[in-house]
């Protein structure tokens, strides 16, 4: 068995679309990055590749590289899988919560849950996505995502 943990923030911008855990939400702000800025799927690739001891995101990915611009954070969540199955390990469930003021992520959650099962490929009861808004931490203009993992040899 392993345990891997994510972690992960972007700071919110005017005019770009919200998408988290692959899911876009109706916001009038997204998450800036130089991919698609989807904290919750960073946060849960990392937390798969900490697992297996690989290399974080950023050194796959890196964000001075230009294919990355604008991408679909699930291809990053893919490599990761892809390289937890290489080294003989399944995913059994994965736990996240996210810490945002806005917008209220408890009316999104099923669907987000749902979406990051499939993409992950465990049932939706082995997906926790838990929200809480910041209490004096003054980071009302960011999203924040905190993942763990569990893996077991296949
Ligand atoms: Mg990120």
């Amino acid at each position: 068995m392993r345990i891997g943990y994510g972690w992960d923030s972007h700071e919110f911008k005017p005019g770009i679309p919200l998408v988290i855990g692959g899911i876009t939400l109706p916001h009038d702000k997204g998450l800036g990055g130089h991919s698609d800025g989807d904290v919750l799927l960073h946060a849960i690739t990392d937390a798969l590749l900490g697992a297996i001891a690989g290399p974080d995101i950023g050194s796959l990915f890196p964000p001075s590289d230009p294919q990355w611009r604008g991408a679909d954070s699930a291809v990053f969540l893919a490599e990761a899988l892809k390289r937890v199955a290489a080294d003989g390990y399944e995913l059994v469930n994965l736990d996240s919560t996210l810490i945002l003021a806005a917008p209220k992520i408890g009316p999104h959650a099923a669907t987000i849950r749902q979406h990051v099962a499939e993409l992950c490929g465990i049932p939706e009861d082995c997906v926790g996505i838990k929200a809480k808004t910041p209490e004096g931490i003054d980071t009302d203009n960011a999203a924040i995502a905190h993942v763990t993992v569990l893996l077991a040899r296949r």
